[in-house]
């Protein structure tokens, strides 16, 4: 079976992550840059630092560029230029669907450069009397899966990753999936045990209602792990064989997610289509 890490950090002054991304345990990597932000006292890599992996694991990692609102839509040319292959928005300071974020979007959706929207609870940044980045908002509501509905409608040409699951709205996420053509979400950060029954029974429901419908054919296998920090690393690899074995021993039996040509969907097509289609513009 192959296996992209759809959705992952990584972290300043990494360690064991070029060993990790040698291993093959990844057919591909996608790293999300947050160009040297500080999240729950963790200092990410610099956007040079991403690149950087990027250069040293042509074929294997990707990475999608900090989108910072307060740079101007510009900075899109500039991080595509620059190498990476979509972008990565963080905490908006209103909400995603926001229309003064319209111009961005747009020229994403020219450029072919896919979006990752974090959606859902999200750890803390820094309080509010504290805080250096002006363009952060708080706590997770901005971030509603919901609101992508909105952008996929307005650029239907824009393709859109909802990062996560979107808890506690799981119901978004299921709305997104099943309405909106142009946009898929990632696993990433879902561990609620009660919320993977939903997610099967969820499968189960769109493959009854045709096939242009199927989640598992919009969902994506990730870790979002902060790379370069030995737990994580480890972590990650449990992630994968924990989902490897729940596709296996639960999805088989009771559903029809555990066949291997469909785990292998979840864990790498759906993923690399997408990349590939976006690379051609298709
Ligand atoms: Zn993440």
């Amino acid at each position: 079976m192959k296996y992209i890490d759809a959705h992952a950090h990584l972290v300043h002054d990494h360690q064991g992550f070029h060993e990790l991304a040698d291993s093959g345990v990844y057919d591909e990597i996608w790293l999300m840059d947050l160009d040297g932000i500080n999240l729950s006292g963790i200092q990410l890599a610099t956007s040079d630092e991403v690149l950087a992996a990027v250069k040293a694991h042509p074929g294997v990692v990707y990475a999608y560029g900090y989108l910072d609102f307060s740079k101007g839509v510009d900075e899109i040319d500039r991080l595509k230029e620059r190498g990476f292959i979509g972008l990565k928005p963080y905490k908006p300071d209103t909400h995603w669907n926001d229309e003064k974020f319209y111009p961005f979007y747009e020229r994403a959706q020219e450029l072919n450069m896919p979006m990752l929207f974090h959606t859902g609870m999200a750890v803390r940044v820094e309080s509010y009397n504290t805080r250096t980045r002006n363009s952060c908002g708080y706590g997770p509501s901005g971030m509603r899966p919901s609101y992508l509905a909105g952008i996929g409608e307005a650029f239907p040409q824009l393709r859109i990753i909802g990062g996560h699951l979107g808890y506690p709205w799981f119901e978004e996420t299921v709305h997104n999936l099943y309405y909106c053509r142009n946009i898929v979400h990632d696993i990433s950060g879902y561990r609620h045990y009660e919320m993977l029954g939903e997610l099967f029974r969820s499968l189960d429901r769109a493959a009854n209602e045709g096939s242009n419908r199927m989640f598992h054919e919009k969902l994506f296998f990730a870790t979002d792990q902060f790379y370069g920090l030995k737990e994580e690393n480890e972590r990650s690899l449990k992630l994968k064989e924990f989902w490897t074995l729940f596709f296996d021993l639960i999805g088989s039996v009771y559903h029809r997610w555990g066949k291997p040509e469909e785990a292998e969907k979840f864990f790498y097509h759906n993923a690399h289509n997408f990349r590939l289609d976006a690379e051609s513009g298709r």
